[in-house]
């Protein structure tokens, strides 16, 4: 099957899925959206308020962050697929429970091994937790070799961390620059 037809099939299971309780607080499941040939994978926390309410990723002001940081890494959403380790909102924006994260992850992963990138980015703290399984800083992951199945991962902030610290932005682009020269390799 086309990895397009795949992608559509993997979207409507996550639309449809109820395997943790936060199918029932949520206005649309957010399977993610892009390249299906993407050589990068885009990977955040969660859907928030817009996320939600339109039913695509990175559709807030978040992502007009992100949108902004590709470019200035010469890239654009047309050319990655973005996602995130859980599909549905936790209310009020709370931060994801393990236990979601691990009952939401074989979707991630259905992504992961449809689209067969040659890099994961996984966009602030839970981003990388649903890739590595541990929790720990930002700070102390950048820049470190790591892998998912043999995928090289680059971690880096997430883009709402920006409204807090607008330095972070110049960091998210060195790290998307080498996400680039990874997938060019
Ligand atoms: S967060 Fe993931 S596991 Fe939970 S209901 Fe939504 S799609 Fe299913």
């Amino acid at each position: 099957m086309a990895k397009k037809d795949e992608l559509r099939k993997i979207a409507t299971r996550v639309r449809r899925c109820r395997r943790c309780h936060l199918a029932k607080s949520r206005t649309h499941a957010v399977p993610g959206e892009g390249a299906s040939n993407a050589k990068i994978i885009l990977i955040g926390e969660a859907p928030g308020k817009s996320e939600d309410e339109l039913g695509r990723p990175f559709v807030g002001y978040a992502g007009r962050i992100l949108d902004e940081a590709l470019e200035a890494a010469g890239l654009n959403r047309e050319q990655v697929f973005i996602t995130s380790v859980l599909k549905c909102r936790p209310p009020k924006n709370r931060n994801p429970k393990t236990d979601e994260i691990e009952a939401c992850t074989p979707h991630l992963e259905s992504q992961i091994s449809t689209i067969s990138p040659k890099v994961l980015v996984a966009l602030g703290r839970f981003g990388a937790k649903g890739l590595i399984g541990a929790m720990q800083k930002i700070a102390e992951l950048r820049g470190k070799k790591l892998d998912h199945n043999g995928v090289p991962i680059v971690v880096t902030y997430h883009p709402a961390a920006i409204i807090y610290n607008r330095g972070l932005q110049k960091e998210i682009v060195t790290d998307l620059k080498r996400a680039e020269r990874l997938a060019s390799k």
